[in-house]
């Protein structure tokens, strides 16, 4: 390819409503366009790179056994009822409806499909473990689309689903994908943690997150992590040990009674009020999880992991209750408090975290305000039902779960899942095999997703500097970039052009850089685009050499061109 035939603009400037690295450097290096919020163009190089990965994952999934097919972006709505997900899926589902009013949605997801496809075609025990993938776009009317291609509307994805007959088949079939997995991000020049994650409203599942890991604002996960052994965990999941505190508050308070904490509306002035530590307060939270209050009680130190509180509920949606929600909770119960001196009270859904088991003799909100009941013990607060679940998030420094020793924690941009779905699709659609005795049961599934798009943008987020995209040679646009210097000089054309033929002939992908354009805008460009390599054909040809620049490391040689060549020749064919 010749650079002045080559569809790319890049721009001076970052654009300026990019956050992240990868959506600045994408745009400014001419990969992207957007088309509207969260919907992008992806321009001739992005396209290339987002092949090259979609071949890594092809190549893995179908060395793994997994068979390639593709199904439709639109998705009528009857098959979305009989999963149940036409209510549940929310706002991020794109609902459309055709000239004859038949509703229809654009696929976020296609687990009903494929679920529908497998009914049809598999009917015998014979037939199966089957696990099925496609690599396709699909369209999530996202709440906040951001990121550039970290988190867009539009996105491409590789999405697998097996079918087994059995549980120890879907074990098998998740440790299979789990190892292609880690083949695929590491083809892609990608390094990344497989952490535990929250699976949602369905009990029971696991599921798996592929992290890449990065200390920048990308990460929208926070990944915690022990040193010693093997555990790591999405936050939303992370369960952990705690530290030895004081959760009885009997050196404080001697007997239960209610006494007055005057404009304690935080948990650190109640604290200086009463001169107390915070682990012996028991902190009452109202959210709103699905339209509907609930009541969420922690020891006062600690905070609320939202995802868990929510799948206590089975919900699809979370939020801490507003000032006027909160306020129009009281007065439907008969009370007046104001935030600050909230208590938990019967005819609401409440749960108890697991760090109120130990504490006794505590202080906690009754619902008046300027007062709380101090020397308080659960059971003293006359509830007739609540739960204990552990709803805590969980910190730096707490403990981890298996080993004891400390967590740490990091930042983590998800570029792919893998998930035990069991029966929740193929139960409710009633898709079902027969096994040898003709009796029939649901599949057993799992499904396994890769965000494209996604994978390529974390790739710039891991692999970059000041000047621009460090590409992994394996998902690079292009291998190589030679620069004639100027290229009104016949002998430094002449050259650069035997060098881009040869490369060529061997089927290197490389950039003939033939702009006459000073030096400093070619290099700066490279740098930009992000080639792996560069062969720079200057003055010093007249002595036969040429200047040879690895990316990566900013590493220079001054070589011969036909061992510049056979350099980059050697490095393609090992890819
Ligand atoms: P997230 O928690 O980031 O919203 P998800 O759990 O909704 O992800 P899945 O439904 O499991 O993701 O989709 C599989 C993969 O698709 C994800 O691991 C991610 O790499 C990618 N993906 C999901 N949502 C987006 C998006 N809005 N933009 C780009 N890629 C996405
Ligand atoms: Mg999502």
């Amino acid at each position: 390819m010749k650079m002045s035939k080559l569809f790319v603009q890049t721009l001076r400037e970052y654009p300026s409503d990019a956050e992240v690295i990868s959506h600045k450097m994408l745009v400014r290096a001419g990969y992207i366009r957007k088309l509207t919020s969260g919907v992008y163009n992806f321009l001739p190089l992005m396209w290339k790179v987002l092949k090259k990965i979609e071949n890594i994952i092809r190549e893995e999934m179908d060395a793994a056994g997994a068979q390639e097919l593709l199904m439709p972006f639109v998705q009528p709505k009857e098959l979305w009822e009989e999963s149940g997900r036409w209510e549940a899926y929310g706002k991020e589902l794109m609902r459309l409806k055709d000239r004859h009013d038949r509703i229809m949605c654009l696929g976020p997801t296609h687990e009903e499909v494929i679920t529908s496809i497998a009914r049809d075609g598999l009917k015998s025990y014979k037939q199966l473990p089957v696990n099925l993938y496609q690599i396709q776009s699909k369209f999530r009317d996202e709440v906040r689309p951001r990121y550039g291609l970290l988190r867009g509307r539009e996105f491409i994805m590789k999405d697998a689903y097996s079918f087994d007959i059995d549980e120890a088949g879907l074990d098998k079939e998740y440790q299979n994908m789990a190892e292609a997995y880690k083949k695929i991000f590491k083809r892609c020049g990608l390094d990344t943690k497989m952490v535990q994650s929250d699976s949602g409203a369905i009990g029971g599942s696991v599921s798996h997150e592929f992290m890449v890991i990065t200390d920048t604002d990308a990460g929208e996960n926070d990944v915690f992590y022990c040193n010693e052994c093997d555990y790591s965990a999405n936050s939303n999941h992370a369960v952990s040990k705690l530290p030895q505190t004081i959760t009885d508050g009997h050196e404080y308070f001697n007997k239960k009674e209610i006494v007055d904490t005057p404009n304690t509306h935080t948990i650190e002035e109640l604290c200086k009020f009463l001169n107390i530590p915070s682990t012996i307060i028991l902190k009452t939270l109202v959210y709103i999880i699905d339209k509907k209050p609930v009541l969420a009680l922690i020891r006062a130190d600690k905070n609320i992991e939202e995802t868990k509180l929510m799948n206590v509920f089975g919900g699809i949606d979370i939020r801490i209750a507003s000032s006027a929600e909160i306020a129009e909770l009281m007065s439907e119960n008969g009370f007046d408090a104001v935030p600050g001196f909230i208590g938990p009270f019967d005819g609401i859904p409440i749960v108890v975290d697991e760090t109120v088991k130990d504490m006794k003799n505590f202080v906690v909100g009754i619902n008046q305000t300027d007062k709380h009941m101090v020397g308080a013990n659960l059971n003293d607060l006359g509830l007739k039902e609540f739960n204990y679940k552990d709803i805590r998030l969980v910190e730096e420094g707490d403990y981890c779960p298996q080993c004891g020793k400390p967590l740490f924690v990091t930042k983590g941009i998800e570029v792919g899942n893998i998930f035990k779905l069991g029966t929740k699709y193929s139960k409710p659609m009633n898709a079902v095999y027969t096994d040898e005795n003709g009796k029939s049961h649901p599949y057993i599934m799992g499904c396994y997703g890769i965000g494209v798009t996604r994978t390529a943008a974390a790739a710039v987020e891991a692999h970059h500097d000041e000047f621009g995209i460090k590409w992994p040679i394996s998902i690079a646009p292009y291998h190589v970039v030679v620069i004639p210097v100027s290229t009104n000089d016949k002998l430094q054309m002449e050259c650069a052009e035997k060098i881009y033929n040869e490369l060529l002939a061997q089927g290197v992908e490389v950039v003939l850089d033939d702009r006459d354009e000073r030096a400093g805008v070619k290099f700066k460009d490279a740098d930009l685009i992000g080639f792996p390599y560069r062969i720079t054909v200057g003055k010093t040809i007249s002595d036969g050499l040429v200047e040879c620049k690895v990316r990566e490391t900013g590493e220079l040689t001054t070589v011969t061109p036909d061992s510049a060549v056979k350099n980059i020749v050697d490095i393609v064919k090992n890819i």
